[in-house]
């Protein structure tokens, strides 16, 4: 298999699928495969049940969190959350640090209102916004804030805390598609955490959300069945008929996670040293340049440009001839892109570095 950089769909470790193919057309014994159960079966309902658990152990999340495997991508919930959240009225309130959260603010804002509290537009888009710049409004339902900007290679070092004018806490929403299960994480400090799972979790089309049990009363009445994370959380994330096959492969994923990585401090500490070489390669050199501020650089998306654009095409297809796939920069920034999820092993990115110095050589 050839190193894979894509943005998302993402790699998957090569582990899950080996593992994917061996189970697929018998499961345990079964003489069927996973895509053709039951979601009500027992055998199904495990698989359900212990990728919940195994995503729960991983992450430590309290007790008093409810885990949901909805459909629909991370933009559904744009959608979702207000509905979710606005029952008793007020502003959702946004951080604005680049595409996705200026998504999911026009989404809000589309549905039932919107308000930037602090943003990054200012130093166009290559820091995000300190916790003392986050201005709400008097009215704020929630803050919500992307952790990690996928296509802006911008991530925030730290979590933001919110209260409202009363001194009472303000729930902390947080789209995490491109940095969930990265490392370790404080569940307890949001209100509401989602992830598209085709970064760091599986297929395309799965989302994963982490929610606080007081915020399930807060929905609309008009919120629409398939989107009331009540009912899910109700019925197991079985309102209808679920990704089944995405969330068992998610399941293997978290698997992997916990007994071929050791745990998320062990990815972290993998992945802390993909980004920081990858970063010090981009920095020494005199061809490759990244804007991003140091402390708000992401971990898991690195973008990168050429002092000679002219130069571009031939780095594609020379890295792609090289088995190093989809480093092209998203369609709106141009330049290049490097994603180095968990899934992406640090001899993949010791080969980017290479091939990077290589063709700087010959080519800068
Ligand atoms: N949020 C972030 C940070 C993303 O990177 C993406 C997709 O790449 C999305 C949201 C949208 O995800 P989906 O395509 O699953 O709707």
């Amino acid at each position: 298999r050839h190193y894979n950089f894509c943005a998302g769909p993402a790699a998957l470790p090569t582990k899950v699928l080996e593992r994917a193919r061996e189970e697929m057309l018998d499961y345990h014994g079964r003489g069927l495969s996973v895509m053709e159960m039951s979601h009500r079966s027992p055998e199904y309902t495990a698989i359900a049940e212990r990728a919940e658990q195994d995503l729960r152990e991983l992450l430590a999340v309290p007790d008093n969190y409810k885990v949901l495997f909805p459909q629909g991508g991370a933009s559904m919930q744009f959608a979702m959350l207000p509905y979710n959240l606005l029952g008793a009225g007020g502003t959702p309130n946004f951080l604005y640090t680049g595409i996705w959260s200026k998504k999911a603010i026009a989404e809000a804002r589309h549905l039932f209102g919107a308000y930037v509290a602090a943003s990054s537009e200012a130093n166009r888009l290559t820091a995000v916004p300190r916790q003392d710049e986050i201005a709400l409004t008097g009215d704020a339902a929630y803050l919500h804030y992307t952790a990690n900007e996928t296509i802006g290679g911008l991530e925030f070092d730290y979590i933001p805390e919110v209260r409202k004018a009363d001194g009472s806490e303000l729930p902390v929403v947080c789209d995490m598609s491109s940095s969930i299960l990265s490392g370790p994480l404080d569940v307890s400090r949001f209100g509401v955490l989602y992830a598209g799972a085709q970064k760091n979790i599986g297929p395309a089309g799965l989302v994963v959300v982490i929610v606080r049990d007081d915020l399930l009363d807060r929905a609309r009445p008009d919120t629409p069945t398939m989107f009331n994370y009540k009912l899910m959380a109700e019925q197991g994330s079985m309102v209808n008929t679920p990704a089944t096959y995405s969330w068992y492969l998610a399941g293997l994923v978290f698997d992997w996670l916990k007994n071929d990585v050791g745990g998320l401090e062990a990815m972290d500490a993998i992945n802390t040293r993909k980004a920081a070489k990858l970063y010090a390669a981009i920095d020494d050199s005199e061809l490759y340049s990244n804007p991003i501020a140091p402390l708000n650089r992401s971990r898991m998306n690195v973008p990168f440009v050429l002092a000679d654009e002219r130069l571009n095409q031939p780095f594609l297809d020379e890295a792609d001839a090289a088995g190093l796939l989809n480093l092209k920069g998203h369609r709106s920034v141009g330049g290049m892109r490097a994603s180095l999820y968990n899934a992406v092993p640090e001899e993949g990115v010791d080969a980017l570095i290479a091939f990077m110095a290589d063709f700087e050589k010959r080519r800068g």
